[in-house]
């Protein structure tokens, strides 16, 4: 079976992508990170995907000691809009600078040791906060980093680089995951993070106006079905 490595953060975009991966033949090696953020909530959701998908997976943790980011910094306020037309417009102060590079790298790094023949990531550069490392130029640039940068690219052996909800509305995000079975009441999107799932029901926790809640809420409210993490 075909390997590819997957990128999974524990939320929509993620594992709707990994389904997708799934779906197309691939056999997934997930890789997780714990880099700090602001909560612990999306990683707990990564890892019961990861493990009811029955894939391997790998929960890589380092910090970034120079922060940067209002997501790696309790401290700081999260930037909040009225509505999700107003997301994407500038770089917002959840930018975690150059934070696709960094898991690209050990994706790539973790592709090649395994032999995978691609990596999958969910970026999204429609409804999404407009950061540049979303974008389909930045992948077409990471496509060259990953032949010119490995030994298996100098053999021709070509490491893909799969973005395959990049340029689909989160709407259609949600219709492709549900035409896969993506157990969204798994998924977590919130930047806020929450409790953990035992001690809170799913309604009580996502904030409802970071940039992540208003973008996922579009969604779900476009297709016209309820987002199961609130049943
Ligand atoms: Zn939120």
């Amino acid at each position: 079976m075909k390997k590819a490595v997957v990128l999974l953060s524990g939320g929509l975009d993620s594992t709707v992508t990994l389904y997708w991966a799934k779906n197309k033949g691939y056999q997934p090696y997930c890789l997780i990170f714990d880099y700090g953020q602001r909560h612990r909530r999306e990683i707990s959701s990564a890892i019961k995907i990861a493990k009811k998908i029955n894939c391997k997976y790998h929960l890589l943790k380092f910090t970034l000691p120079w922060g940067g980011s209002t997501l790696l910094d309790k401290k700081t306020n999260l930037p909040q809009q009225k509505n999700a037309e107003e997301i994407g417009k500038n770089i917002p102060s959840t930018y975690v600078p150059a934070r696709n590079t960094i898991f690209l790298s050990f994706a790539l790094s973790y592709a090649e040791v395994i032999k995978a023949e691609a990596i999958f990531i969910g970026a999204n550069a429609l409804d999404y906060s407009g950061y540049p490392d979303c974008r389909p130029e930045y992948y077409t640039a990471f496509r060259e980093v990953a032949k010119k940068g490995t030994k298996i690219g100098q053999e021709k052996k070509e490491i893909k680089i799969y973005t395959p909800l990049i340029r689909k509305t989160k709407a259609e995000i949600v219709k492709l995951g549900m035409k896969l079975k993506v157990p969204f009441a798994l998924t977590w999107s919130c930047y806020a993070g929450g409790e953990p799932f035992r001690t809170e029901p799913f309604r009580v926790n996502p904030c409802g106006k970071c940039d992540s809640c208003l973008l996922r809420n579009k969604g779900f409210r476009e297709v016209g079905i309820i987002d199961p993490l609130f049943l």
